[in-house]
């Protein structure tokens, strides 16, 4: 067996055995290529013995397999080898010399040799595939990671192949109030069905991975697009017997284009995403340029606002609210204006994107604290001031210190509570609404008013009335234009609601009042307060403060 190691026959056989990424293919090239070198070492059998390895592992049906056998072998000459495992599986390896021989202790060395150099490689390119599995595999539901994502983009796009691809991203709904009802465990479960639904759905040329939480990205051959989005619109998963859950979900869906990058991909598709996510009516949503135009103006207010923030870009204007039988100004509301390039940005162009970005939370409180300024400078100019609404986002009821943190900025400026009103808006979250209703009541308590906005606009306005106790309650636009545009009907309903918040005990103010017959009408249905243009748009603070002058007289 001298110069063994040295011979071609080893070299084939060692190369061979080192292409092995797995166990498995480990005794099965070695069961391939061992007659390269069996003459050579007198090999006559070869078998293994697994304990703590799984058959699946191994690859083969048993624990033990026999890689190599002549037909006779000298049985009684056997060379053992136990190897263990890095995650404590032991394989036990069988060496036999062919009939009437029998191997030196030199041959036994070099045998062991040889084994060991084998086995230490495999080990490791199996623990190596392994990390590499865990880096590239979502642990919970199995399918592709971000990182895997990746690599999988990585291997995948410059072959072109991924052209005839169309990327969807899914969102699944309400999966938070699933996990909430059932716990995290089982909540869990039921990800990873919902994820081995999408993989059967996207079929095999298709590829799913988890971006996180319960968000995924398909890709899938065009031609299968339609029927794998068809068959996401409801996905059913059981858990045991009794308990099934009919999963809906959003989803932004994109043609994947041949020179796409994988951030272009995923730009696409959260874009239409964010569009079906904030839409009543589409479940699915595909990207188009209209969409690109629209997310590239929100991805620049989102931003710009830091800057134009400190920069003082944005500006108060007040509007006046006013007594409609005296015409006595009673109160105002702060609105946003902001100054840009040379001209006045309206809210309803950013005031959205904000709340989906959060950073309303920091406009907001800018807004309050101009003005806590101008009622400051009232204040020490011997000017009454009227209560000032300003506008709070149902974003900040996350926050559990908002009261706290409204009343801070008062008290840097010396306002009393009184001079101060939050305008909230209906929520339609059950979350929202319960710390909706502690942050009114805390509100209260401290002596600052609070009103609730676009009355009439939610899902929920008259069921909530029976719970919360504000001071106001502001009527919709829609409402006031709904006079003349729908007639008696209109009229019975406003008059009703009107009605219904008097005998509760709160006053109702009536928002874009144009016309002198709506003036006519809501004074006749009790509704004693309007704001809008027919008493003054909103305007700057200094034309404000002189009709606070002259309101005084
Ligand atoms: P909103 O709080 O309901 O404010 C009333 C809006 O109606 C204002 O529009 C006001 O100018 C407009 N308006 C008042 N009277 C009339 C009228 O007679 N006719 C017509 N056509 N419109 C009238 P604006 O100032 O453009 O604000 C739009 C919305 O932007 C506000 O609706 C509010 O939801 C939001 N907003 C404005 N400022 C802020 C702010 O500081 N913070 C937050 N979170 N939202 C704000
Ligand atoms: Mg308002
Ligand atoms: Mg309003």
């Amino acid at each position: 067996m001298d110069g063994v190691l040295c011979s071609k026959g080893f070299q084939h056989f060692f190369s061979a055995i080192l292409k092995a990424e797995t166990l498995s293919e480990f005794i099965r090239l070695l069961g391939e290529n061992i007659h390269t070198i069996s003459g050579e070492v007198c090999l006559g059998r070869l078998e293994f013995r697994s304990e703590n390895i799984s058959l699946e592992e191994l690859g083969t049906d048993s624990q033990h397999c026999i890689v190599f056998s002549e037909e006779e072998y000298a049985h009684d000459e056997c060379l053992e080898k136990e190897f263990e495992t890095h995650d404590n599986g032991i394989v036990h390896i069988l060496l036999y010399p062919v009939k009437d021989h029998s191997w030196s202790d030199d041959e036994k060395d070099s045998l062991e040799f040889m084994l060991q150099t084998l086995f230490v490689l495999c080990a490791k390119t199996r623990a190596f595939n392994e990390v590499h599995d865990l880096l590239v595999t979502d642990q919970l539901t199995g399918v592709l990671n971000r990182q895997g994502l990746a690599r999988y983009c990585e291997n995948n796009l410059l072959t072109g192949i991924m052209g005839g691809y169309t990327a969807v991203f899914i969102n699944i709904r309400n999966f938070k109030f699933i996990n909430q009802n059932i716990g995290t465990r089982s909540g869990d479960k039921v990800l990873k069905r919902y994820a081995q639904k999408l993989i059967e759905l996207a079929g095999e040329d298709g590829t799913v991975a988890r971006m996180g939480g319960d968000n995924f990205l398909a890709f899938v051959r065009d031609e299968e697009a339609q029927d794998f989005i068809r068959g996401t619109a409801m996905i059913s998963v059981t858990l045991g017997e009794f308990v099934k859950f009919d999963l809906t979900s959003k989803a932004g869906v994109y043609k994947i284009g041949m020179i796409d990058t994988m951030s272009d991909i995923l730009n696409a598709v959260y874009m239409a995403y964010a569009v079906a996510k904030q839409s009543l009516n589409d479940r699915v949503v595909y990207f188009t340029s209209e969409i690109f135009k629209q997310s590239t103006t929100e991805n620049e207010i989102i931003a710009v606002f830091p800057e134009a923030l400190r920069d003082e870009e944005f500006r108060v204007y007040f509007q006046p609210k006013v007594r409609m039988d005296t015409g006595r100004l009673c109160g105002c509301e702060a609105l946003v204006r902001w100054y840009r390039s040379g001209g006045i940005v309206p809210p309803n162009d950013f005031v959205p994107v904000l709340e989906r970005s959060g950073a309303i939370c920091d406009l907001d409180f800018y807004m309050l604290e101009a003005t806590c300024k101008c009622i400051r400078y009232w204040l020490d100019n011997d000017i009454c001031p009227v209560r000032v609404s300003v506008n709070f986002s149902k974003i900040h009821l996350h926050n559990t210190r908002l009261a706290d943190d409204i009343h801070d900025v008062l008290k840097r400026y010396n306002i009393p509570t009184r001079y101060i009103e939050i305008e909230l808006t209906e929520t339609s979250c059950h979350e929202d609404y319960d710390a909706m209703l502690a942050f009114v009541k805390e509100m209260r308590d401290r002596g600052f008013g609070v009103s609730i906005d676009d009355f009439g606009t939610g899902y929920s306005s008259l069921n909530m009335l029976k719970d919360i106790r504000v001071d106001m309650i502001k009527l919709d636009k829609s409402f006031v234009d709904s006079i003349e545009e729908h007639g008696d009907n209109a009229r019975i309903v406003i008059r009703n609601i009107v009605n219904t918040i008097v005998e509760l005990g709160m006053e109702v103010i009536a928002e874009g009042v144009e016309k002198l017959s709506q003036v006519n009408f809501l004074e006749e249905i009790g509704c004693e307060i309007a704001q809008g243009y027919r008493f003054g748009k909103p305007m700057e603070s200094g034309r404000f403060t002189n009709e606070l002058i002259s309101n005084m007289g």
